[in-house]
């Protein structure tokens, strides 16, 4: 009997993909049963009952029929809300997919993941509020490197554990290295002293507690760059809604001395 139940729990709708003439796939994240695949029988129909519960960027209640094994069921949904700015702006809809894709690949489907179910609801509604979303994306990112198997030591310098000196990361050590070791990592990330910080904070931060973090566009670029080489070399990862991201970053870049004048040369 364990192989199925009736229950109910909380879920973000991560993906769907259309199935057969008139049926929906639609992966929801969890609160207690992890990331499922749920089969949706008739979903493309018009005047489908639970088509407002399923649509992208959706979070709510539901009840279904989850299963260990296989595709599960949904039988109602109550109080679901879609978040509205990031489904209508197209910028906060490629960070959003982007975070619900970094936790897809990150765990197993069917892996209990409750704490990651909060973290993603609280980051998606930071981001629907109006936080930067490159910011909120940042500590979704760090705080994925752990179970991603990267898991940088940022607590102290890896080879002495002082915290009294400035640090920099070294990809090599896996962490900081404090100034009196940086002579043996001649590829370290040569990053400021604020990035460095934003890191080790990102990485212990609690995104339900976030008021606001204001951070220069420089340091910004900085923190992209130090986790792109992570993402690119650690963890070894390549994904297309990231792509996508990286291409409405240059779209920006070009647009913007069009209508600045007095924009810098990098
Ligand atoms: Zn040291």
């Amino acid at each position: 009997m364990a192989q199925r139940e009736i229950a109910d729990f909380n879920g973000i709708v991560m993906l769907r993909k259309d199935y057969r003439e008139r049926d929906m796939l639609v992966k929801i994240l969890t609160d207690h049963f992890g990331k499922k695949m749920f089969f949706i029988r008739r979903a493309r129909k018009r005047g489908f009952s639970l088509a407002a519960a399923i649509l992208p960027f959706t979070h709510g209640t539901y009840i279904g029929n989850i299963r260990a094994d296989g595709l599960s069921f949904i039988n109602t949904a109550k109080n679901y809300r879609q978040w509205q700015s990031i489904s209508q702006d197209i910028t906060l809809n490629a960070y959003a997919t982007y975070i619900l894709n970094l936790i897809d690949v990150a765990f197993p489907d069917g892996q209990v993941i409750a704490e990651w179910y909060q973290r993603a609801l609280f980051a998606l509604n930071a981001i629907d509020e109006g936080f930067d979303p490159q910011i909120i994306t940042n500590i979704i990112e760090i705080q994925l490197l752990q179970p991603f198997g990267v898991a940088p030591r940022l607590e102290s310098c890896v080879v002495c554990q002082r915290t009294d000196l400035p640090f920099d990361y070294s990809q090599r050590y896996g962490g900081l290295l404090c100034k009196q070791h940086w002579q043996l990592d001649p590829y370290r990330f040569h990053a400021s002293a604020r990035a460095i910080y934003l890191m080790r904070l990102f990485s212990v931060i609690n995104l339900q507690q976030i008021n606001s973090i204001s951070v220069k566009a420089t340091t910004k670029q900085e923190l992209r760059r130090m986790l792109d080489r992570i993402y690119q070399d650690d963890v070894g990862l390549s994904l297309k809604s990231k792509h996508f991201l990286d291409q409405m970053d240059q779209w920006d870049q070009v647009m913007k001395p069009r209508f600045d004048k007095h924009s810098e040369k990098p």
